[in-house]
C-alpha cells in the first residue's frame, strides 16, 4: 500500500463535516489559513477561547510552567491546583472544586458526586432530573444527561436515571420528583440547543423546589461560566446558588481543563472514588489561573457587558430588517434568527467565504446563526463583523 496516496487528512477519523480549510495561526479574534487567507472569528474554539487567539498571558504563563513542572501526577500535590481551586471557590462563593479534562468529565463527576450523596444521605436515591434538548456532553453518561434528539438511541442502551424535564415549565420538574430523585441539572443557558435561558424566575423557583424536597441543583456552566454572560457565572442573573456546578470551555481558554465546584455538605466522595492521571495538572491549572486573573481585571467583564449591547443592538438592526425575533442570549453568547429554510446555514457558509476577509460564524440551527466571540473583542471587530453580517443576510 502506497501510504502517500491519499491525502493526509485523512488519517483524521472523520466525526463531523468540516471544511478542507487548515488553520495555523492567531491572534485575539483573528484566525489564519495555512496559505494566508484570514478570518475574523467568532466561534473561537467553540466558545473557548475567552482571550481571544494565543493571548500573551496564556503563552507566559504556559512557557512559564513548562519550565518548572507538568503534572506531578494524581498522587501529589501541584501548587497551581491549589492556587486555581482557591481561586475558583472564592469567586463562586463554593467550598470546594475537582478538577477535569472536559466539560463532560466534569458532568460526569457532578452526576458521580450527585449520585453519591443520595447514597449517603438520601436512602439510594439517584435519579437526576435533565432537560429536553440540554446538553451535558459526549460520554455514555453525559449524552443519557443530555436532552438532544437522537442521543437517546444512538448508542443503546442508555445510562439510566434522567427523566426530561421541560426547560422554563415547573410542573413538569414537579411531576418527575419521586423518592429516587437526587438532583436537578441545567444549563443557565441551553448553548447547544440554540442559545434558550432558563428564566430567572424559573432559576429562582429551581432553587426553592430544590430546598423544599432536599434536592441538589446542579448547574452547568461550562458554556456560560468564567464571563461569558457579562459576569462571572451564568446563574448570577437570578440571584441564586447552585449546590454543584460544572466548569469548562472558557476556564482554560483554549486549554483543556474543567472543573465540578461543589458546597461543602455536598462533598461526600470518599478517597478511591474519584480521579484521573491528568486532572489538575500544573501546566492546565497554570494556564486557567492567567484566564481567571484577567476575567478579574477591573473592566473586564464591563468590557464583556460593553461588546454584548454593541453586538446585540446590531444583530436587532439586521433582524428587524427581515423579520426576526429579537436577539437571545446574553453577554457574547448570542443567536439570531433568521427567517428562510437553512439561512443560518447559507449565511454562515457566505461569511465564511467572503472575498477579502472570512467571518467565522455557527449555525445552531438551520435557521440560527451562534455568535461567541473572544471575551476582549474590540470595538472595531464587533462593528466590523455586524457589517459582514449585514451583507450576508439578505
Ligand atoms: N456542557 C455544556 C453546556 C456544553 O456546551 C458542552 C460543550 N459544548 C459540554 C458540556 C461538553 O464539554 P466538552 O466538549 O468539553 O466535553
Amino acid at each position: 500500500m502506497n501510504l502517500n496516496s491519499r491525502p493526509p487528512i485523512d488519517a483524521l477519523m472523520t466525526v463531523n463535516h468540516r471544511p478542507a480549510a487548515v488553520f495555523t495561526r492567531g491572534s485575539g479574534s483573528w484566525l489564519w489559513e495555512e496559505h494566508g487567507r484570514r478570518h475574523l472569528d467568532l466561534v473561537q474554539g467553540w466558545a473557548v477561547n475567552t482571550l481571544g487567539h494565543a493571548p500573551s498571558v496564556i503563552a507566559a504563563a504556559l512557557a512559564d510552567q513548562a519550565g518548572r513542572v507538568l503534572q506531578v501526577g494524581p498522587g501529589l500535590h501541584n501548587d497551581r491546583a491549589i492556587a486555581l481551586a482557591a481561586r475558583l471557590t472564592a469567586l463562586s462563593g463554593l467550598d470546594r472544586c475537582f478538577f477535569t479534562n472536559s466539560g463532560a468529565e466534569a458532568n460526569e463527576g457532578a452526576i458521580k458526586l450527585a449520585r453519591k450523596f443520595g447514597q449517603v444521605h438520601r436512602g439510594g436515591a439517584f435519579e437526576i432530573i435533565t432537560f429536553e434538548d440540554s446538553f451535558h456532553g459526549r460520554t455514555l453518561a453525559t449524552m443519557s444527561a443530555s436532552g438532544k434528539p437522537g442521543f437517546d438511541t444512538m448508542f443503546a442502551p442508555q445510562v439510566p436515571g434522567f427523566p426530561k424535564a421541560r426547560l422554563n415549565d415547573l410542573a413538569s420538574v414537579e411531576a418527575l420528583v419521586t423518592e429516587r430523585t437526587v438532583a436537578v441539572m441545567l444549563e443557565p443557558i441551553q448553548g447547544e440547543a440554540g442559545v434558550v435561558e432558563a428564566t430567572p424566575a424559573f432559576l429562582q423557583a429551581l432553587r426553592s423546589l430544590c430546598d423544599a424536597r432536599g434536592l441538589l441543583l446542579i448547574l452547568d456552566e461550562v458554556q456560560t461560566g468564567v464571563g461569558r454572560t457579562g459576569s462571572w457565572w451564568g446563574h448570577e442573573v437570578a440571584a441564586i446558588q447552585p449546590d454543584i456546578m460544572t466548569l469548562g470551555k472558557g476556564l482554560g481558554g483554549g486549554v483543556p481543563i474543567g472543573a465540578l465546584l461543589a458546597r461543602e455538605a455536598v462533598c461526600c466522595f470518599a478517597p478511591g472514588d474519584q480521579g484521573g492521571t491528568y486532572n489538575g495538572n500544573a501546566l492546565m491549572c497554570s494556564a486557567a489561573l492567567a484566564v481567571v486573573e484577567a476575567v478579574n481585571a477591573p473592566g473586564f467583564l464591563p468590557h464583556v457587558a460593553e461588546r454584548g449591547a454593541q453586538l446585540r443592538a446590531g444583530l436587532d438592526r439586521i433582524g428587524q430588517r427581515v423579520g426576526s425575533p429579537p436577539v437571545r442570549g446574553r453577554g457574547l453568547l448570542l443567536a439570531l434568527d433568521l427567517p428562510g429554510p437553512g439561512q443560518a446555514v447559507h449565511v454562515a457558509e457566505a461569511l465564511r467565504l467572503r472575498a477579502d476577509t472570512g467571518v467565522l460564524v455557527n449555525a445552531v440551527r438551520p435557521q440560527r446563526l451562534r455568535l461567541m466571540p473572544a471575551l476582549n473583542i474590540l470595538e472595531d471587530e464587533v462593528a466590523l463583523a455586524l457589517e459582514a453580517i449585514e451583507g450576508a443576510v439578505v
